[in-house]
Parts: C-alpha cells; sequence; structure tokens
C-alpha cells in the first residue's frame, strides 16, 4: 500500500551513543540531542526540529550531583528536576534551586525532565508553537504579534526582534546564583548562555554543542525565587524574578537579580542591582527603586502591560524572601 512516503528520504537515525567525543560527533552530524525528550520530541512532531535523527544522551550518564571543592555544586545534565529537587546535598547547599526544580511543571514531568533540557527547551510562544510561520520557524521570518498584532498575554515585555517568554524557571535562578554550564567545548556563565534572538537560535552553543553539567557556586549569601503563573502547577511562569543576596551590617553588599518571563532569555537587572547595593534591605522605597530600575526599558505590546506590576511586585517579594532568610 502506497502511504504516501518519500522513499528518496535518508533513514532516520537513533544513536545511543558511548562515550562524549561519539555523541559530539553525531551531534555536530545533525542529529537533534534528547534528554529527557518531552520538549525535543514535541518540537520534531511540531516540524519545529529538522534533524537527521535524534541522540539519546542518557547512555552518557551525565547525572552526578556532588559538592567539589571551592564549595562548587556540580549537577550533571542529566540530572532530573525531581534528583536535583530531592537531593540532600542540593537542598542543604543552594535551597532555592531544589525547590524551583521540584517545582517545575508536574510530577510526572520532573520525573524525566533533565537539567540540560530545561536550560535548552524552546519557548513557549503561542504563535510560534501554534503553527504561524516567524523568524525561528523553518523559512519563516518576522514576529507575528509584533507585525499583526494579536494576544501578547503570554509574551515578554521587553522590546527585541522576537518577543516571546523565556520558559525555563532554573535558568532564572542559576543566573542569579552566578552559576555556569560545562559543555563538550567550553564552560559558559548561564546568564551568557541564552541570547536574544534574531532567527531560530536560542543559545550561544555552536551546532553539536553539548551540556555536559552545571556548576553553581554555594558560597555567597542567601537567595530566593518568587513566580506568578495561571496555575501553581503545569504552567508556565508569567512574571518571576530570583535573586542572591548578602548583606554586611544590616546593608546590602552584594546582590544579584534575574528576571523571567519577560523576554526571550533570562534578563540580568544590573541597574536594579546598583540601585540597590548598599541599601537597608527593609527600605521599601529602595526596594520599589530597585523594581523600577529592573523593569526600566519594557515596553509590552497590548494585552501584557500587566506584567509590568506583576514583575515589581516579584522583584520586591524575592529581595524580601533573601534577605528573610539571612536574617534567619
Ligand atoms: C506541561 C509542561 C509544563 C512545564 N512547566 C514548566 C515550568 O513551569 N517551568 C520550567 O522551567 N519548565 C517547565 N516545563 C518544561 C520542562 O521542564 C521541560 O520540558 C524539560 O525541562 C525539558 O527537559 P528534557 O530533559 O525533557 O529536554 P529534551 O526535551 O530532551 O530537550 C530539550 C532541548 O534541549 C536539547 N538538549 C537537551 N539536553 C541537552 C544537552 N545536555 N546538551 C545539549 N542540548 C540538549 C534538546 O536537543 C532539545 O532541543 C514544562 C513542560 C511541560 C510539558
Amino acid at each position: 500500500m502506497d502511504r504516501g512516503g518519500d522513499v528518496r528520504s535518508p533513514p532516520f537515525v537513533y544513536a545511543r551513543p558511548e562515550s562524549s567525543d561519539e555523541a559530539a560527533t553525531a551531534a555536530r552530524a545533525g542529529a537533534l540531542a534528547l534528554a529527557g525528550g518531552t520538549d525535543a520530541l514535541v518540537l520534531l512532531r511540531l516540524g519545529l526540529a529538522r534533524a537527521q535523527g535524534v541522540l539519546d544522551l542518557k547512555p552518557l550518564g551525565w547525572r552526578e550531583i556532588e559538592v567539589k571543592s571551592g564549595g562548587v555544586l556540580e549537577l550533571g545534565a542529566l540530572a532530573t528536576m525531581a534528583e536535583i529537587a530531592s537531593s540532600a546535598l542540593v537542598r542543604e547547599g543552594v535551597q532555592t534551586l531544589a525547590l524551583v526544580c521540584g517545582r517545575v511543571a508536574t510530577p510526572q514531568i520532573r520525573n524525566v525532565a533533565t537539567l540540560g533540557g530545561n536550560l535548552l527547551q524552546a519557548p513557549r510562544c503561542p504563535y510560534y508553537r501554534g503553527g504561524f510561520a516567524c523568524m525561528r520557524t523553518p523559512g519563516g521570518a518576522g514576529c507575528p504579534p509584533q507585525d499583526q498584532g494579536g494576544d501578547a498575554r503570554h509574551l515578554g515585555i521587553f522590546p527585541g526582534a522576537c518577543v516571546a517568554a523565556h520558559p525555563s524557571d532554573v535558568a532564572v535562578v542559576l543566573v542569579a546564583l552566578g552559576a555556569g554550564v560545562v559543555t563538550t567545548r567550553r564552560t559558559i556563565a548561564v546568564e551568557e548562555l541564552h541570547r536574544a534572538p534574531d532567527g531560530p537560535a536560542d543559545t550561544i552553543l555552536e551546532p553539536g554543542e553539548l551540556v555536559t553539567k552545571v556548576l553553581v557556586p554555594m558560597s555567597a549569601g542567601t537567595s530566593a525565587y518568587a513566580r506568578v503563573a495561571d496555575r501553581a502547577s503545569f504552567a508556565f511562569a508569567l512574571a518571576a524574578a530570583a535573586v542572591r543576596l548578602k548583606t554586611r551590617q544590616g546593608r546590602i553588599a552584594d546582590v544579584r537579580i534575574a528576571l523571567g518571563g519577560l523576554a526571550p532569555r533570562p534578563i540580568r537587572a544590573r541597574a536594579a542591582e546598583d540601585a540597590l547595593t548598599g541599601a537597608d534591605p527593609a527600605d521599601r522605597a529602595a526596594l520599589d527603586r530597585a523594581a523600577d530600575a529592573a523593569l526600566d526599558g519594557a515596553r509590552p505590546l497590548p494585552g501584557a502591560e500587566y506584567k509590568l506590576q506583576l514583575a515589581r511586585v516579584l522583584v520586591v517579594r524575592a529581595i524580601e524572601d533573601a534577605a528573610r532568610s539571612e536574617a534567619g
């Protein structure tokens, strides 16, 4: 029976590499890396990822969770959300990371979704995933909500060629924690990993470059993460803020702030950090000024204006929560 298949199509390959080198070679040849598969398989099915085959990373291991010398927490890229959330080392060393991994998605997804896959998942833009052609889709161009108007409620609010909202909660927390990713080629600060897209690429990873582990400094201060979504479970953040801070003599001596759900990549809010340094964490006016600085430059499309105030509140809440943990 003719099922309409193209007999000239090359075979679709399922590869199970035995070494990092073998994996890197297969990835360079065009195979799509498959970790938990909770997003990669969806993208293949939607035709948003084009590949000659898939490269199952699981035989490589890459699941360790260890504390290394110098107080660095090392997490294998294939450690699952559930493993990280329940790890005593993570809970004791970087509690905010354990908490966020324990809250993303649903228990079923957390059992298979991996750290690397979470950082590298594609955006949840309803246009991109909903069949519209855009700069991210194969052969597409432009940005439909900006070019044609439409529903912007779930989109980012900072101007750019693409206004998708970055989906990973974990990436936002890792930016605030000053974490890095180790790849098959180099080490990259998580803050530098994602790029403001002008085409299909969300990250600065080269074709075939694989993430092998994530390094999180455990040393300085306390941290907190505040997010709001349509539901507590099974829903991506509409807006989120992560903060890591250190106080000295009642003043904020060192602070990192990252925002999520507001742009195609996590945003490091440096102006807010500057506004906060030297402030008393109990000084609500100083916290409000920092929140305003964090949102400076945002230009929401019609329908997404609510995210401005939501994000301001979350920045203040995350600073207060982090300061409270330090005091406690
Ligand atoms: C209903 C639902 C709700 C969700 N809610 C949330 C949420 O609230 N917050 C949140 O943060 N996430 C959420 N997620 C996302 C979920 O956590 C991701 O689907 C998941 O983390 C992806 O992990 P994975 O291991 O399945 O990645 P995969 O699907 O296997 O891979 C994702 C992408 O990363 C690439 N990749 C994977 N691992 C590597 C590697 N080591 N090196 C290089 N490339 C790699 C793949 O090629 C693919 O492009 C949700 C998902 C669903 C389906």
